[in-house]
């Protein structure tokens, strides 16, 4: 494709600040517009769960802001179709030569039985504001959910000294599969940190006075966080030209060109074929919607770059870091390794190479972590599941 001379973003999370930001570093002097259903400039997702929420008084913003750059930004405007060479939106067509489609994740919702009020959830800036005034002194916290999420949102409720429990069928999906005395440890975390923690069955839906479980019982709490991941927000693609898998995830190709010419994706609600897993992929992480979104700036204007990362993510959480990088199956036999900095390691491999590591307390753990497992890299090394 030739350098378009004009280019639509929808979204203004990482991944469509990113690319608005990229094209321009990268001498794109065409006409660049951001449009986000959001009524805020671009900001970042992380420090709401753990800095936001916990009271900190910090401003999320991402820089440097689009409009220094000549870009124009378009709040509380939500792209409702798309055609060839055309964004229809709340407020109008944008016509563009290329566009990216950056629409992120939704909250997923937990049901609410007979009118029962809806559980919060924490995704946006205006959740995170919102629910920071509900952690007060002594209030019951219920958090559906234990995983990265839940977990920060039980760290911040805790500290705000509210009586906080957490409960899920599992630690999620980034802790499938660790050692046992990983687990123990991580479930020590919340001991440690007064927060009952309960695994092993599901919260089926809200009450009038807290949630009913899947084991018929009932636990009452005075709010209710859902922290059960998320949904792309792709409802409004149905039936354009822009392919979706069954889940909603917008699928590219592995230079992130959606199925209509000139289309490119980025961020949380992409799907893509990665040669490193031999599979579809999709992410949820930062540094996945950063990397994507520089790509997909770089091939919008002729490059023709693959994306296929190891996948990264961390969390802050009960008083500890995670870091996690690669991806590990459940039958790859794990190691665990003391640093002597303090932190810990564990280290799964196949076939003696490694597939991923987790560092507990050991973010120095990290770069070397990614340097062993790009030497380990193989496309025969299957995903987690
Ligand atoms: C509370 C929280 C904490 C997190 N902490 C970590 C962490 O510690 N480590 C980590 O690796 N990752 C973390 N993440 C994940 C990380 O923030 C996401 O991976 C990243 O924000 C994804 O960026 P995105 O641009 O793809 O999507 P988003 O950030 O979701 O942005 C998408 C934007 O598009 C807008 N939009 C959606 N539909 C439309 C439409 N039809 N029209 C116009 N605009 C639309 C949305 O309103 C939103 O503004 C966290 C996420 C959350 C919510």
């Amino acid at each position: 494709m030739t350098r378009p001379d004009s280019v639509v973003v929808v979204g203004g999370g990482l991944a469509g600040h990113t690319v608005a930001v990229t094209l321009r570093s990268c001498g794109f002097h065409g006409r660049l517009t951001v449009i986000t259903q959001e009524s805020t400039d671009p900001y970042d997702r992380p420090p709401l769960s753990k800095d936001l929420l916990a009271g900190e008084p910090i401003q999320p913003t991402l820089s440097p802001h689009l409009a220094d750059l000549g870009i124009e930004l378009h709040t509380a405007t939500a792209a409702v179709g798309i055609r060839p060479h055309e964004i229809l939106t709340t407020a109008g067509r944008f016509p563009f030569e290329a566009a990216l489609l950056a629409p992120g994740l939704r909250a997923r919702r937990l049901p609410s039985g007979h009118g029962a009020p809806a559980a919060n959830v924490l995704r946006s800036l205006e959740d995170a504001v919102g629910l920071r005034t509900e952690l007060t002194t002594g209030r019951r916290v219920l958090i559906v959910g234990a995983g990265l999420i839940g977990a920060e949102v039980a760290t911040a409720a805790a500290a705000a000294g509210c009586r906080v429990s957490v409960i899920g069928p599992d630690l999620g999906p980034a802790l499938a599969a660790v050692p046992d005395s990983v687990h123990d440890e991580i479930r020590g975390w919340y001991d440690d940190c007064g927060i009952r923690l309960t695994t092993g069955v599901q919260v089926l839906e809200t009450t009038h006075d807290g949630v009913l479980l899947s084991d018929s019982s009932r636990r009452a709490a005075d709010l209710v966080i859902a922290a059960i991941g998320g949904a792309p927000a792709t409802a409004w693609l149905h039936g354009s030209p822009i392919g979706l898998d069954p889940a909603g995830f917008i699928t590219t190709d592995e230079h992130l060109r959606t199925d209509l010419p000139g289309v490119y994706a980025a961020g949380d609600a992409i799907a893509w074929p990665s040669a490193r897993y031999g599979r579809a992929m999709h992410l949820e992480h930062w540094h996945h919607a950063a990397d994507s979104a520089q790509i997909a700036a770089r091939n919008i204007l002729g490059a023709n770059e693959t994306y296929d990362p190891l996948p990264y993510f961390w969390s802050h959480q009960l008083g500890h870091s995670l870091h996690y990088i690669g991806r590990h199956g459940r039958a790859d036999p794990a190691e665990i390794r003391s640093d002597t900095r303090s932190g810990r390691a564990v280290t799964w491999t196949r076939g003696g190479r490694p597939t991923a590591v987790l560092a507990l307390d050991a973010p120095h753990l990290v770069r070397r972590a990614r340097a062993a497992l790009q030497a380990a890299d193989r496309p025969e090394i299957g995903a987690m599941q």
